[in-house]
């Protein structure tokens, strides 16, 4: 029984094929370690940084300490539906933040949730809420309008217009019939599905709601049927959201009356559920949004009432040198989502931020998880921030200065072998190298790779054998190789890095047939 792999087996020898199935017993910093054949501890220096969880590094000895105190005075991890302080002392921890770095007074009130689409999807889900309500209150206004029209036309005050009777397709100016047609036309109109929106390119998660919203089509494509289908919006698009929202618009009809006549007038429908993106791509392959994107985006949807959803699970925690990557281009969310850093590589945490004018609190006699908001994960995240803001935030300078030197020595790589590196970019400890498509290369192996899909994997497979340096390539540009590194990263690291990337693109321009490790 012991030899039987029931846990996920395919994935583990998928990895295999490309030299990535490892197995580490141990981690620090900015250190995985695996061990030889002796028993020994082989350090691996890590780049793929959890995924962008570990801004922190592994197992930092301030959370380590956090956590050992927690449990030593038994904490009550799970004491669900109760006072929880440390809960709401991170909420406001998190208002200060963001309200310092987006310069604004506005609060933001705190769901708490466990995973990155998970939070994404509490977005999504209270702004549908929002939304619905705003439909019943436009109705309820809308009934009531007609209530005072019956009344005034029983009262003799006030007659139908001729215009009033056109505009409802009716040929009589009978108020019964034009208030029946009324509420039988918003009957219709009024369940008209929500709009999402999201970028091309982006990833918000692979659950049942969120992997509607990411890009991928071999992610969502097999699951399009089970949920709200979203409207992907291309770079060159932006610029043409406002007539993409205009062609999109639903009217509730509503009755006035002016003067001694009753009206038909048109009420825009809450439509537009939610827009969703990530500041700077992560699985889409470290693509940062420009600030006249975000200015575009954010003007479309201000005009439409639509909310902005701003993702920053993976570039949020100051991984990009501010603590929100959207504050750097001047993009202010109606939502945010956090997680990853959150938990301090420790714990698994999110949270979603909604925008006090937009909150309803019946959300949260709606919404809950049973994991949620425990003592343990809210406390190690306020440590998390303790340990962020310390000294004035050299956390963030140093996230920015890390990134700037690794990005440095990425370009060197690029400007050294430009026929293999095809750009480098990104933002603080956000990092991307994009390949050159190598599907005409001279050596079979690598052509296969190239071919399906798997060359970032076969370059990171052999990394990890020849230089002990971990990287993974990005979900969904797989020929993109990501560095989210902790802000401890050291020169030595980054020189080992860079010692394996030029080894691998020197092997690939000779067009060596040993250019990757063939497993
Ligand atoms: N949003 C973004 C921007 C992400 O990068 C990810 C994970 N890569 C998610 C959402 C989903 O997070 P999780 O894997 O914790 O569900």
């Amino acid at each position: 029984m012991d030899d039987i792999d029931l846990a996920e087996p395919h994935l583990l020898s998928w990895l295999a094929t490309v030299g990535l199935d490892a197995h580490y017993v141990r981690a620090e910093g900015d250190h995985l370690y695996r061990l030889d054949d002796e028993g020994r501890e082989i350090p691996v220096v890590d780049f793929a940084g959890g995924y962008g969880s570990l801004m922190l590094g592994h197992n930092h000895p301030d959370i380590l300490a956090c956590a050992r105190e927690m449990l030593d005075h038994q904490a009550p991890v799970h004491a669900q539906f109760s006072r929880h302080p440390y809960a709401k002392r991170l909420a406001a921890e998190l208002n200060a933040i963001v309200r310092r770095e987006t310069e604004s007074d506005e609060m933001y009130s705190v769901i708490f949730a466990n995973s990155g689409a998970e939070a994404v999807e509490v977005a999504v889900k209270h702004a549908e809420l929002d939304r619905v309500m705003k439909v019943a209150e436009l109705r309820q206004e809308i009934a009531a309008n007609i209530d005072a029209a019956r009344a005034a036309v029983a009262a003799g005050e006030v007659s139908v217009s001729g215009e009033a009777a056109i505009a409802a397709g009716l040929d009589t100016t009978d108020f019964a019939s034009l208030a029946a047609r009324i509420s039988e036309v918003n009957e219709a109109r009024a369940t008209t599905p929500p709009l999402l929106f999201a970028l091309e390119g982006g990833f918000h998660g692979k659950l049942m709601g969120s992997v509607q919203l990411t890009h991928n089509a071999a992610y969502r494509n097999p699951f399009a049927a089970l949920g709200t289908s979203v409207r992907f919006v291309a770079p060159v698009d932006i610029s043409a959201l406002p007539k993409i929202f205009d062609e999109e618009r639903v009217d509730l009809l509503d009755l006035a009356v002016t003067g001694s006549e009753i009206t038909v007038v048109c009420r825009p429908l809450p439509l537009f559920c939610a827009f969703v993106l990530e500041p700077v791509q992560g699985e889409g392959g470290i693509r940062a949004l420009d600030a006249r994107s975000a200015e575009q985006i954010q003007a479309a949807c201000a005009r439409v009432d639509c909310p902005v959803v701003v993702d920053e699970v993976q570039s949020g925690m100051g991984r990009t040198g501010t603590f929100l990557a959207s504050s750097a281009v001047g993009l202010r969310g109606d939502y945010y989502a956090l997680s990853k850093s959150l938990g301090g590589g420790l714990a698994k945490t999110a949270v979603m931020l909604a925008r006090s004018s937009r909150y309803r609190p019946e959300f949260e006699l709606v919404h809950s998880s049973t994991f949620a908001k425990d003592i343990f994960s809210t406390t190690i995240a306020l440590k998390v921030l303790e340990l962020l803001e310390a000294d004035g935030g050299v956390a963030y300078a140093r996230a920015a200065e890390r990134g700037a030197y690794i990005l440095d020595m990425l370009r060197s790589v690029q400007r050294d072998f430009p026929d293999v590196v095809a750009d480098v970019r990104g933002r603080g400890l956000m990092l991307g190298l994009e390949f050159h498509d190598q599907s005409a290369s001279a050596i079979p192996a690598v052509r296969r790779h190239a071919e399906g899909g798997t060359f970032g994997y076969a370059v990171a497979g052999t990394l990890l054998e020849r230089h002990r340096v971990r990287t993974f390539p990005t979900a969904s540009a797989p020929n993109t190789l990501r560095f989210e590194p902790s802000i401890h990263i050291g020169d030595a690291e980054v020189a080992q890095l860079e010692a394996g990337l030029r080894d691998v693109c020197a092997g690939l321009r000779a067009q060596d047939a040993a250019a990757l490790v063939d497993h």
